[in-house]
């Protein structure tokens, strides 16, 4: 199939998204925002009606060998596994469907952060998603806080966050590995999110990976907005361990069944300490004996029997990422997609270089893209920071009204992101021409 397939997506209309001052309500809205929430796919949509139809006609007997689709709910993520391995490049026993992100990396963490006195920080971006982490205010910890916690440790000292240099906005690669390199003996586990959730940064994973493992220390990734947007070989990079959702460039539904992963070099020490019965080897699962024997690798974590609805939405999105070629194909339809409306908007008489931004005194409306310019160092989404402070919020509420969906990160970034599956070079010039339009009306 080629791209894009704008046909096998639900997209939301004018009207539906509450573009009130669009001319043609029915129309398609310009989605921009399959970074935070990817649409609906035709795929998803009938799969989960059919596995609605067996649970209403097969009741128990369709977790076995009578579900009229060959999906048996026992065995229904061994459908999903191969294409997960093939969207992150590792094998098949290095991944599971599981879950959510958060618990996820939760449950790696507890396996794969083992803190010393000597050696027992966590060491991860600032500005890390605010559920991984939020540093302000430090006394209400999210996941990596609350591990250091949980082994006696003040997250304040635990904790260490990497910040851009003064007036710049996203992290240069060689302040992170001389970070790694100069702190390295005290640092247990480097974890980062693939591509950033508010610069859009995709961080040199393979890099960061080699120089944290040099050091001694377990390096891990959250890849909620790096999966379905960027090629990944995890594999091959030597990651230890990864976590995933499936809802932002993986279109799977908002809160569906995530993803996990874990290099197979650990398979014979690292064993899932809060065991599952779903982590049994399934020959004798639910015969449940005594001893529990772990499937080798990802799955083995597995807890719980699998959400078959959010399961089924995420199996009809990820054959879509298969027909469509996977992400070496999609990659170059997206970097035309991202460099079209990175062009478009320098364009703009609004637009002012990254590097000034900091220092701009007007207080007429502006704006710049945090995002790195270099195509290798990002995904699909672009970051438009807006200046002065405080305008951004006017400018998403006219590009909304306009239907022009992107997402605001308060306090001053609106992020775009077209995504290759479904999204057309005429979304990137709607997009900057509309946004052209919603600042003159501010100025
Ligand atoms: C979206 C996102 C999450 C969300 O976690 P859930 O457990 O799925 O709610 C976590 N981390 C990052 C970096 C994200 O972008």
């Amino acid at each position: 199939m080629s791209l894009p397939l704008s046909n096998e997506f639900v997209l939301p209309t004018n009207k539906e998204v509450g573009a009130t001052n669009h001319p043609e309500p029915d129309n398609t809205c310009t989605y921009l925002c399959g970074n935070s929430l990817g649409p609906l796919s035709k795929r998803s949509s009938a799969l989960v009606q059919e596995e609605l139809r067996v649970w209403g006609t097969c009741g128990v007997t369709g977790h076995f060998g009578t579900h009229p689709h060959g999906r048996g709910w026992v065995d229904f993520c061994d459908h999903i596994t191969p294409l997960f391995a093939e969207l992150v490049g590792a094998n098949e026993k290095e991944v599971a469907c599981m879950g959510t992100l958060t618990a996820n990396l939760h449950l790696m963490m507890d396996s794969f952060y083992k803190p010393t006195p000597e050696r027992y920080k966590i060491l991860c971006e600032a500005r890390a998603f605010p559920s991984d982490q939020a540093s302000n205010p430090p006394s209400r910890p999210y996941a990596f806080a609350s591990q250091a916690l949980a082994h006696g440790l003040d997250p304040a000292k635990a904790v260490l966050e990497i910040s851009p240099r003064p007036g710049e906005y996203t992290l240069r690669e060689q302040d992170i590995l001389d970070t790694i390199a100069r702190e390295g003996t005290s640092i247990a586990l480097v974890i980062f999110s693939g591509v950033q959730y508010y610069t859009g940064q995709w961080f040199p994973m393979q890099s960061i990976t080699r120089a944290a493992q040099a050091q001694g220390c377990i390096c891990g990734w959250d890849l909620a907005h790096a999966v379905g947007n960027v090629p990944l070989s995890l594999h091959d990079w030597g990651v230890d361990f990864a976590v995933w959702c499936t809802y932002k460039y993986v279109n799977a539904g908002p809160g569906s069944i995530a993803g996990l992963y874990v290099h197979e070099k650990w398979k014979e020490t690292e064993l899932p300490k809060f065991a599952g019965w779903w982590g049994h080897d399934p020959v004798t699962r639910f015969a449940m004996p005594p001893k529990f024997s772990p499937i080798e690798g990802a799955q083995g974590f597995q807890q719980s029997n699998p959400g078959i609805l959010v399961a089924a939405s995420l199996l009809g999105s990820l054959q879509i990422f298969k027909e469509a070629g996977m992400m070496q194909v999609l990659r170059e339809r997206s970097l035309q997609l991202t460099a079209t409306l990175e062009t478009l908007l320098k364009q703009s008489k609004y637009f002012v270089p990254v590097e000034e931004a900091a220092t701009r005194q007007s207080t007429k409306p502006a704006f710049t893209i945090i995002t790195p310019a270099d195509p290798k160092s990002r995904g699909a989404q672009l970051s438009l920071l807006f200046l002065p402070s405080g305008v951004m919020q006017s400018v998403h509420d006219g590009l909304t009204g306009l239907g022009v969906i992107g997402d605001e990160r308060r306090p001053d970034v609106i992020r775009l992101a077209p995504a290759p599956l479904f999204n057309r070079i005429e979304d990137c010039e709607r997009g900057a021409i509309v946004l052209e339009r919603v600042l003159d009306s501010l100025a």
